[in-house]
């Protein structure tokens, strides 16, 4: 039996293993993709994590897991689809059956891009819509691309197109960008992103791939001609584990303070997929080794 299962090899993650490493307990790292980082990998450019400024995302996820590799820490692909109380701990189960016995659970699973929700966005998606322009960008050189959202991904990624394609409509939904001030003044000064205000996309239309996207602006139907589509809506959190098993807010944000505690004795949450204010990597850090603080607290206390 593991002392600690930590789902999940984002910022939070791989922070957990680290300080797990640390006070010698004996975990894994579970991960759904070979070699993951989360969420960072697709990050173009980090500018606000103290003491690397202008790293690359991807960078940057690689240094978490060399990092948490240089102390031993030890890895298994697989996608956790049930957890599941058991005897002093809880039973792990992945989508191929196998199962892991753990006293605690650091639950980092994180957070997936959100979808439109409108008419030819399935139709279209990898065929001209995209979730991820550090992934794609590079198949829009100098053509005209539309950025779905008004927060930090949406600015960034319109800030990286920029670079590469002719124009980059920002279509937002509201008049003002949630996104922060710095981002917000880069955008405003390309010439090339042009800001589509108080729009609302629901159409995509193409034939085979994507020719463009109706909006309705302050009342009135729109289309906008062009090549690529990128949504960066927010996310939703990936807690379907939890579900029934530990407390979840009104979104699916599993409920647990910078403690990492959640509803469920001896499962802690960290990173982008519990309830806090700022998701970003240095709070996913943070998260990850108050998670592993608490777990070695729970541990003791229930010997
Ligand atoms: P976000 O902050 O939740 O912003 C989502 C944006 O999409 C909002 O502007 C929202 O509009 C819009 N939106 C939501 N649903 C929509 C819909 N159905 N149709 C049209 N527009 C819709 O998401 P995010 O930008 O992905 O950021 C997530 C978290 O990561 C945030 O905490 C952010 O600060 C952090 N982050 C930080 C950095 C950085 O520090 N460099 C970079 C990336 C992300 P409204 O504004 O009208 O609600």
């Amino acid at each position: 039996m593991y002392d600690t299962i930590i789902i999940g090899s984002g910022s939070a993650g791989l922070s957990a293993a680290v300080y797990a490493k640390r006070a010698q307990l004996n975990a894994v790292v579970i991960e759904k993709e070979y070699m993951g980082t989360g969420q960072i990998a697709v990050s173009e450019r980090v500018d606000n994590y103290l003491g690397l400024y202008g790293e690359s995302g991807f960078d940057l996820g690689e240094k978490f897991r060399q990092h948490a590799e240089a102390l031993g820490a030890e890895f298994v692909e697989g996608e956790v689809t049930a957890i599941e109380k058991s005897g002093i701990g809880y039973k792990i189960i992945l989508s191929d059956e196998r199962t892991f016995e753990t006293k605690t659970v650091v639950f980092a699973a994180g957070a997936r891009p959100r979808t439109l929700d409108i008419k030819g966005e399935d139709e279209f998606s990898g065929k001209g819509v995209s979730y991820c322009a550090v992934c794609d960008g590079a198949f829009y050189k100098n053509k005209i691309t539309a950025v779905i959202g008004g927060g930090d991904t949406a600015l960034e990624d319109a800030l990286f197109l920029s670079k590469i394609c002719e124009t980059v409509y920002l279509i937002h939904r509201r008049n003002e960008f949630r996104a922060n001030k710095t981002l917000q003044n880069a955008v405003r000064s390309k010439e090339n992103i042009r800001l589509v205000l108080n729009a609302k996309p629901f159409e995509i239309l193409g034939d085979g791939k994507v020719s463009g996207i109706k909006i309705s602006q302050d009342g009135e139907e729109k289309f906008i001609e062009l090549n690529g589509i990128f949504t960066a809506v927010g996310t939703v959190p990936n807690s379907s584990a939890l579900n029934g098993v530990a407390e979840l807010d009104e979104r699916g944000y599993v409920i647990a303070d910078e403690t990492g505690v959640t509803s469920a004795k001896g499962i802690f949450a960290a990173g982008d997929v519990r309830t806090k204010q700022l998701r970003q990597v240095s709070t996913a850090v943070a998260d990850g080794a108050n998670c592993i603080y608490s777990a070695e607290r729970y541990i003791s206390e229930s010997e």
